[in-house]
């Protein structure tokens, strides 16, 4: 830790009362008590580390109740089933149908045979009941033909929807074992991090930690911006030579004049 001015345009704002990351009470242009940038970034790196379990974990999390391709299979399987399960009570109906149609056509057929009680004008309309009849079974039985193959069609579906169902389920419990055991890890993890985190941090000035925390809600968590080759890489811009020249030297808290970030340059 070093007694650091802060200067460039962070700087300049202050005189102005503009700057809001770097708020201090001294006087402007006089040395400020502020970490060593290096410090911060080494904070920064704990909690990006920190950023990153935590979004794992809310991502296990959701994951762990999204079950809704298992559902929808469970919903697909049982309409199959219960479309089997109709057609199979429907090729009972008909399957009864065809056997009260066949044995009335054998009764009709044998009582014209025998010709015993049948009299003369009955005949005609005995005919007529057997080629309705007739008619009625080949009806049924082309019916059963169509309803048999949609029942094939329908239980092989069904079988099909089973075997899908099985196999996320498998995946789901498999699935959830690996995230359960990738969650405890995460959660395991983070307490010595926080800690480590908390060590670091109590090193830093509260006023720079404040201003720290405030840039890194601004900054999609990232406050410190190492500079490479000349380039801020929290925003990919190259910076002023003179500006990188002060954030190397360590003695000022230079900020990148395009997104406001700390510089940490080695
Ligand atoms: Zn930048």
């Amino acid at each position: 830790m070093g007694r650091l001015r802060i200067s460039g345009p962070c700087a300049m704002a202050r005189k102005a009362g503009l700057c809001s990351y770097f708020p201090y009470s001294g006087t402007p242009g006089k040395d400020v008590p502020v970490t060593v940038v290096k410090d911060l970034f080494s904070l920064q790196q704990l909690d990006l580390a920190i950023d990153r379990r935590m979004k794992r974990l809310a991502q296990i999390k959701a994951a762990l109740k999204e079950d809704a391709v298992l559902a929808g299979a469970r919903k697909d399987q049982a309409a199959s089933q219960a479309a089997s399960k109709d057609l199979q009570s429907k090729q009972k109906t008909l399957e009864l149908d065809l056997a009260t149609a066949k044995s009335r056509y054998a009764t009709v057929e044998m009582r014209m045979m025998s010709n015993e009680g049948v009299t003369a004008r009955e005949l005609p309309a005995m005919e007529r009941e057997l080629a309705h009849v007739k008619q009625q079974q080949k009806s049924l039985e082309e019916q059963g033909v169509v309803l048999l193959e949609t029942l094939q069609k329908t239980h092989a579906q069904a079988q099909a929807h089973a075997a899908k169902v099985q196999e996320l389920e498998q995946a789901w419990r498999e699935s959830q074992r690996d995230l359960l055991a990738e969650q405890a890890a995460l959660q395991a993890e983070l307490t010595p991090s926080r800690a480590e985190r908390e060590g670091q941090a109590a090193g830093v000035q509260a006023v720079t930690m404040q201003a720290y925390e405030r840039l890194r809600i601004k900054k999609a968590g990232v406050a410190v911006a190492r500079v490479e080759k000349g380039i801020c890489t929290g925003c990919r811009i190259s910076l002023p030579t003179m500006l990188i020249q002060q954030a190397r030297a360590g003695k000022a808290l230079a900020t990148c004049p395009t997104c406001g970030r700390i510089m940490f340059a080695e």
